[in-house]
């Protein structure tokens, strides 16, 4: 077996420890004589993974107990809709931070469906930095802010959480999970799960729980929060599977010392890309030092005709999909809480390799 460092933004890497004892789980669970895959979601063995994985889920983050923890489908753009419609059921207009691809898509939808107000953003400066709160200009009516604590592909992150006296929407896909968080501070957070958290196909939600009283009355049920909340998110068959690993993605993050270890190692990987950039003088990276990534880091090459050359030669080094988003180009390394530091000491030995090679 060969396992490649895989720098996809998602479906990313996942921790081989947990890939590992799915393998050993797969064909029969514990004795059970049948794979998860296979298990009534509301059979006694299934709940007790169900329930296992939002334990620690709430263990690591720190949920406290008057917020909700919901495991949804319809990945994170499904999640642009509903928080619209489960927010605004009292009127109010979703207000928005635009820092990028993003938090715009999210925007877009809530224009449609229940008009939207932008608040302020980072357009201004090229989106190389998150705003300050003080730029922020709310409507009079402002619902909820919505922002994206982690721009995917423009790698650009809230070093801050925007000050605000509404409450906070947070877009958290590619950046859950990777530091400690006071989770009190927030509204609502949601997340889809190919980065950070497991396979795609779910989706997870934290809501406050007097937020769940104020969706429009014509809210799908399957988009509405409080419904899934009052069901235990199994209103329909939920995403069995990735659900369940999830949950082993949970109790790998528990192993190697929960949020907080995670972040030290995380600083640490993302200082390592882009010193390796800062120190170059091929390799370049826009953004404002205090609004950098510690997950999605993109780069270009000074010369662009070497971005095939580094491509291909990454590649043959076993260096997956590093290729930047098409809007940015260049190239992007996602380093989510799976990636093991020796991928990202792998990746700037390669980078300063290549260099030296090529430039
Ligand atoms: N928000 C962010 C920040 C993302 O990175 C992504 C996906 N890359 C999405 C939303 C959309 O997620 P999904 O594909 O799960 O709908």
């Amino acid at each position: 077996m060969t396992r490649h460092y895989n720098f996809c933004s998602g479906p990313a890497t996942l921790p081989l420890a947990v890939l590992e004892r799915a393998q050993s789980e797969m064909l029969d669970y514990r004795g059970k004589g049948l794979s998860v895959m296979e298990m009534s979601h509301r059979s006694s063995d299934y709940m007790a993974i169900a329930e296992k994985a939002e334990a620690d889920f709430r263990d690591l983050l720190g949920v406290p107990d008057n917020y909700s923890v919901l495991f949804m489908q319809g990945g994170a753009a499904t999640q642009f809709s509903a928080s619209a419609l489960n927010l605004t059921g009292r009127g109010g207009t979703p207000n928005f931070l635009d820092t990028g691809i993003w938090s715009r898509k999210a925007m877009a939808e809530a224009e449609r469906l229940t008009g939207a107000h932008l608040a302020g953003g980072s357009k201004s400066n090229g989106y190389t930095a998150t705003p300050a709160s003080d730029s922020i200009q709310l409507s009079d009516d402002a619902a909820y802010l919505h922002f994206t604590d982690n721009e995917t592909i423009g790698g650009v992150q809230f070093d801050r959480l925007p000050e605000v006296n509404v409450p906070l929407v947070c877009d958290m896909s590619s950046s859950i999970l990777s530091v400690p968080l006071d989770i009190s501070r927030y509204g609502v957070i949601y997340a889809g799960a190919q980065k950070n958290i497991g396979p795609a196909g779910l989706t997870l939600v934290i809501v406050r729980n007097d937020l769940l009283e104020q969706a429009q009355d014509s809210i799908p049920s399957m988009l509405s929060w409080k419904v899934m909340a009052e069901n235990g998110s199994m209103y329909n068959t939920p995403p069995t599977y990735a659900w369940y690993l999830a949950g082993l993605v949970f109790e790998w993050l528990k192993e190697q010392g929960g949020v907080e270890a995670m972040a030290v190692v995380n600083r640490r990987k993302a200082e390592k890309v882009y010193r390796a950039i800062d120190g170059s003088r091929l390799y370049d990276n826009p953004i404002a030092v205090g609004s950098r990534s510690i997950m999605n880091i993109p780069f270009t090459l000074k010369d662009e005709a070497l971005n095939d050359p580094f491509l291909r030669e990454s590649e043959a080094a076993g260096l997956l999909t590093l290729k930047g988003h098409r809007s940015v180009g260049g190239m992007r390394a996602s380093i989510y809480n799976a990636m093991p530091e020796e991928g990202v000491d792998t990746l700037v030995d390669f980078m300063a390799a290549f260099e030296q090679r090529h430039w």
